[in-house]
Order: structure tokens, then C-alpha cells, then sequence
């Protein structure tokens, strides 16, 4: 059993249709998995990502065992 965090996609308002799911050993590796899967998925650029949208978007990591 390990501890990692998970973010789901689908949690995100608007993303309810996207499958996609990342799961990592730390945050900071879940934030890298994020932003490529934003980029490649929804054509978005982390960088114009504000701190509200970091903040919300951190709401949805969660802490999971595996
Ligand atoms: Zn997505």
C-alpha cells in the first residue's frame, strides 16, 4: 500500500466527459501530469492558468492509497 494523490478529470466544472485520470506519488508530480493532459486533452496552457483556477484545481487532488 502506498500513498499517492489522484486527480480526476471529470470532478473539474465542465470536464464531466473527460475520462482521463492521473494518479502519482506526490503532488508536484500530479500538478506535471495536469497541466500535460490540459495541454494535450483540452488544448489549454497552464501558464494562463490564475491562482483562483490553481486553487480550484487543487481542491480535486485527493489523497488515495494503492
Ligand atoms: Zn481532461
Amino acid at each position: 500500500m502506498t500513498n499517492a494523490y489522484a486527480y480526476a478529470c471529470r470532478d473539474c466544472e465542465g470536464m464531466e466527459a473527460c475520462p482521463a485520470s492521473v494518479v502519482a506519488e506526490s503532488k508536484e508530480e500530479v500538478w506535471k501530469l495536469m497541466e500535460l493532459h490540459a495541454r494535450v486533452a483540452h488544448d489549454e496552457d497552464p501558464a494562463d492558468w490564475d491562482q483562483a483556477t490553481r486553487d480550484y484545481l487543487g481542491t480535486l487532488i485527493k489523497p488515495v492509497t494503492v
